[in-house]
């Protein structure tokens, strides 16, 4: 019997009981948070209950601090990959619903390779591969074969480099199959943490609340020690989920000694055929506080944002702890490439810009646009990623792998105005390396990296 970590009455007791900090409280608590220490269920409360609009800045703050601290101005891209919007679920909030009469594709793999040749056409070099949980038509097999394709296609821009996973839970055997076939992350979002609201949602086997709560923890015991969280906000009370993504986070780092690998904050869209309206919709405001609130609680999670949210809020969310971002998706399977069906996807998109509007925008904010692969293609995940990431040490390798695939960027995808801004960046993140000795193996790779060499890290 696994350890119970989400514990509804502690949680209501909490939001109800915790008063809304003094400065002097706050001050304490911040301090924590700014020297990368996290943040208790309790101390997040505290946060979560602040009214003071002087003392919200000051939540502000902080966040902006850890996110330079333990990040600098990295920004790491990737891009979705649907495969199959085959579904036998009936989330009640889902395009893909089994409900939804709409017509269901499934790629085949040359179709597969094609949309991954899209991807790295655009500049990508890391995908989430997405799936509708479908053991017929979505069989492990089907998403493994998927997987091996992603990672053959090669063209004269470059290849995909890691594939992160969200498909439906399933077994520790599949989860090691999946590790196995060398995929980045798996990431798995609990949608709601509050069981009732779960139970209400979803319909067929992810109706079961304790088998989505407990995957994470099969994926471990299938061998897989990086993973991704999630909540799917407007379910129920974000103040409540945040408490579960903080609760979770430190089961299991308890239990595995390794925490999340991401947290991401989805918020629910409009999709086709879901009447569902958010029944507990999160404003902007609300969403920026709970995105400053877990970058606080969990300094050494990398946190994702993607094109459901608008290119302002993105970049708001950007400045106070977002890590990684989605850019120039599609929610259709088969939907990339030009000419392409753009309708019936798993949900709307609010950003729907391409990746070199995206990087260009994210550099006049001063974001270093990263492809960087570098840490799991080193083998530096689970325990050994959080020991660097902890103490905030991984800014060391981070720094200069992020400048070589911005490089790489400019020199296979950039145009010319993207290309000036890249340089600049990339010169001043140079300058700023203090180590001599990897300024100096940095120099030298930048320049192999003009003269058409790839993939140094
Ligand atoms: N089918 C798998 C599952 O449900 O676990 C894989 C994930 S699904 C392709 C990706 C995620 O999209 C879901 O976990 C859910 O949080 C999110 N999602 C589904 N419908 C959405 C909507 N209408 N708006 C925003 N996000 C949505
Ligand atoms: Fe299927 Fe996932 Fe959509 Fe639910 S969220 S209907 S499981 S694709």
């Amino acid at each position: 019997m696994q350890k119970t970590f989400i514990d509804e009455d502690r949680f209501q007791s909490l939001l109800t009981n915790t008063p809304s900090p003094s400065t002097a409280m706050l001050a304490d608590v911040l301090k924590k948070g700014r020297e990368l220490k996290g943040l208790t269920p309790e101390e997040a409360a505290m946060l979560i209950n602040v009214i003071d609009l002087e003392l919200t800045e000051e939540i502000f703050d902080a966040a902006r601090y850890i996110k330079n601290a333990v990040y600098g101005s990295r920004l790491v891209f990737f891009a979705p990959l649907y495969i199959s919007n085959y579904c036998v679920n009936d989330c009640l909030y889902c395009g893909f619903r089994a409900g939804n009469p709409a017509m269901r594709k499934k790629l085949t793999m040359d179709e597969v390779r094609e949309q991954t040749g899209c991807l790295i056409e655009m500049g990508h070099k890391r995908v989430l591969l997405e799936a509708g949980e479908d053991i017929g038509n979505n069989p492990v097999d089907y998403i493994l074969d998927a997987i091996d394709a992603i990672y053959s296609v090669r063209n004269e821009k470059g290849e995909i480099r890691r594939v992160n996973v969200n498909i439906a839970a399933t077994t520790a055997e599949n989860y090691r199959r999946l590790k196995d076939k060398g995929i980045g992350t798996y990431q798995l979002f609990q949608e709601s943490y509050h069981r009732p609201t779960y139970e209400k949602i979803h319909h067929g086997p992810k109706s079961d609340y304790r088998r989505q709560l407990y995957a994470l923890d099969k994926a471990f015991e299938g061998g897989i020690d990086d993973v991704g969280m999630g909540v799917l906000f407007g379910l129920y009370d974000w103040r409540y989920e945040v408490l579960g993504l903080i609760s979770h986070a430190a089961y299991l780092f308890d239990t595995f000694g390794t925490g999340p690998h991401t947290i991401s904050i989805p918020r629910l869209r409009p999709a086709h055929s879901v009447n569902l309206r958010p029944p507990s919709p999160v404003s902007d405001s609300d969403f920026l506080r709970l995105i400053a609130i877990l970058r606080i609680a969990v300094p050494y999670t990398g946190m994702i944002i993607t094109t459901r949210e608008s290119p302002e809020i993105r970049e708001a969310a950007f400045r106070i702890g977002i890590t990684q971002a989605s850019a120039a998706s599609s929610t259709t399977p088969g939907g990339l490439g030009k000419g392409r069906p753009k309708g019936a996807g798993q949900f709307e998109l609010s950003d729907k810009r391409s990746l070199e509007e995206i990087t260009v925008s994210a550099m006049k904010e001063g974001f270093m646009p990263s492809f960087c692969t570098a840490c799991y293609r080193r083998s530096r995940t689970g325990t050994v990623f959080m020991e660097l990431a902890r103490p905030g040490d991984i800014q060391e390798f981070c720094g200069p792998n992020s400048i070589l695939t911005l490089m790489e960027y400019m020199e296979d995808n950039a145009s010319p105005e993207s290309r000036h801004l890249g340089l600049e960046i990339i010169n001043k993140t140079l300058e700023a390396i203090e180590n001599a000795s990897i300024k100096k193996q940095t120099e030298d790779k930048l320049a192999r990296i003009r003269n058409g060499e790839r993939d140094l890290f």
